[in-house]
C-alpha cells in the first residue's frame, strides 16, 4: 500500500480486511458484505445508457470505499462484458443461463437473488430503466433488505459506511436524503440522466467470471408469448410536437390527435397519459422517455413536472393549454392558454383547418 493509499481511510480499512477475506478470484465468499454491484442491462444489443451512467458514480464510490466495482450481466456477448470493464467494472459476473435470455423479470429476480446471497455485495445499484423499476424492488423484497428508488445523487456516510441517497420528490420541490441503516445490501435505483455516462477506457483491466444460477421454467409465473417491435417514432427530430397529458383523458384524446394532425406535428404524451392508456409508451416525452427539440411544442392538459420538462428543454416555442394557470408549464410557456381544453381545442383545430381550406367538422366525442 502506498502512503497515498494510507491517507484514504476506506482503502486502508479495505486492505486490512482483504487479508481476512475468503476470496475466489475476485468474488467475495466471506460472510461480510462487501463490493459495489451494478446490474448491467442490455437494450437493443447495447449497454443501456442508464447502466453506463451508474458506472460513473459507482466507480467514484468504489474508489472512496476501497471496494471493487462489480457488474452483473445476464445474457449478451463477451464484448458486452469487456465493455463493462472499459466503463469501470473490476469484475463482471456473467451468466448466460438460457432462461435469462428472456426478459421475464421474475427469472432475473431469482438469479440475481442467488448471486447476492452467495457473493454478498455491500451496495447494489440499478440504472432507472423500466425493467429495473420492476426488478429492483422485487429483489429487495426477496432479500428482505431496504430499497430506495429514483435516486438523483449518491454519497457516502464515512462514519457508518452507508450510502446516502438523494431523491427529488413533489415534482422536484423537496430533496430528501435517505439511508438503509439496518440491512445489506443497500439497494438503490438511480434516475436516468442523474449522472453523465462513465468514460470508456478500452485499456482498463478487469476480470470476467462465469457464474452459475439455478433456474427452471417453474420459477416464472408469467410466460412470454410474443415479442413485437414497438412502433418506430422519430419524435426526437420532429419539427412540431403536440403532447397530451393526464388531464386530456381518453374521452378527449381525439382532440389532441386532431390538433397534431392539423398542425402537421407528431403526437406525444406524458407519463400520466401513457399510464392512462391514451398513448403508447414509445411516444412518452420526458426524463424516462424521448427528448424532443421541436420548433413548436404544444402541451395540452399536462402540468409540466420537472420529469416532463427534462424532455422538452430543447423546444424553441412552447404553448401550454391548461385550466390551471399555476401549472408549472404555464409559467414556462411562450403562449399560455388558460381554460378547458375541451373548449379551446375544437376552435383552434377549426381555424387551422379553415386556413388549410379543409371543412371537416371537429368531432367533439
Ligand atoms: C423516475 C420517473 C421518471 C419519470 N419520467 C417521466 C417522463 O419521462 N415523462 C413524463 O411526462 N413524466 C415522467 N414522470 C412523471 C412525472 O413526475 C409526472 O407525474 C407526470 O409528468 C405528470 O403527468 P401529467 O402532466 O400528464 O399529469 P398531471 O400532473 O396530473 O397534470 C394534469 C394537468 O392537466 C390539467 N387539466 C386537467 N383537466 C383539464 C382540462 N379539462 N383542460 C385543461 N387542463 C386540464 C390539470 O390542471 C393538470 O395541470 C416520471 C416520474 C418518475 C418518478
Amino acid at each position: 500500500m502506498s502512503s497515498q493509499d494510507m491517507d484514504n481511510p476506506w482503502l486502508a480499512w479495505a486492505m486490512t480486511q482483504e487479508s481476512q477475506m475468503t476470496v475466489s478470484g475476485t468474488l467475495n465468499t466471506g460472510n461480510e458484505y462487501r463490493n459495489i454491484w451494478v446490474y448491467a442491462e442490455l437494450r437493443a444489443g447495447f449497454l443501456a445508457p442508464e447502466t453506463r451512467q451508474v458506472f460513473n458514480k459507482a466507480r467514484e464510490l468504489g474508489d472512496l470505499l476501497g471496494a471493487r466495482v462489480q457488474a452483473v450481466l445476464f445474457g449478451g456477448e463477451e464484448s458486452h462484458a469487456k465493455d463493462l470493464i472499459a466503463y469501470g467494472a473490476d469484475t463482471v459476473l456473467w451468466s448466460q443461463h438460457a432462461q435469462l435470455l428472456s426478459p421475464l423479470v421474475e427469472l432475473a429476480t431469482q438469479a440475481l437473488g442467488q448471486l447476492v446471497e452467495t457473493y454478498k455485495p455491500e451496495i447494489l445499484l440499478f440504472g432507472g430503466t423500466r425493467l429495473a423499476e420492476d426488478l429492483a424492488p422485487r429483489l429487495a423484497a426477496r432479500l428482505a433488505t431496504g430499497y430506495i428508488a429514483d435516486a438523483t445523487d449518491l454519497e457516502l456516510d464515512d462514519a457508518e459506511r452507508l450510502l446516502r441517497v438523494t431523491r427529488s420528490t413533489f415534482g422536484g420541490k423537496i430533496q430528501t436524503v435517505s439511508v438503509i441503516a439496518e440491512r445489506k445490501p443497500q439497494v438503490a435505483l438511480v434516475r436516468g440522466g442523474s449522472f453523465r455516462e462513465a468514460d470508456y477506457d478500452r485499456f482498463r483491466a478487469g476480470e470476467i467470471v462465469a457464474v452459475d444460477v439455478q433456474l427452471d421454467e417453474t420459477d416464472a409465473t408469467a410466460r412470454l408469448l410474443e415479442t413485437r417491435a414497438s412502433e418506430g417514432v422519430d419524435l426526437e427530430n420532429a419539427r412540431i410536437v403536440v403532447c397530451g397529458g393526464k388531464g386530456v383523458g381518453k374521452e378527449n384524446w381525439h382532440l389532441v390527435e386532431q390538433l397534431a394532425e392539423a398542425l402537421g406535428g407528431e403526437l406525444a404524451g406524458t407519463k400520466g397519459a401513457v399510464a392512462a392508456g391514451c398513448i403508447d409508451a414509445s411516444r412518452q416525452v420526458g426524463l424516462a422517455g424521448k427528448k424532443v427539440k421541436p420548433e413548436l411544442y404544444v402541451g395540452v392538459g399536462l402540468s409540466g413536472s420537472l420529469d416532463h420538462q427534462d424532455g422538452i428543454a430543447g423546444a424553441r416555442t412552447l404553448v401550454a393549454v391548461n385550466k390551471d394557470r399555476e401549472a408549472p408549464l404555464m409559467a414556462l410557456a411562450d403562449y399560455a392558454l388558460v381554460g378547458d381544453l375541451a373548449e379551446i381545442l375544437p376552435s383552434w383545430i377549426k381555424s387551422l383547418r379553415e386556413r388549410q381550406g379543409k371543412r371537416e367538422p371537429v368531432a367533439t366525442r
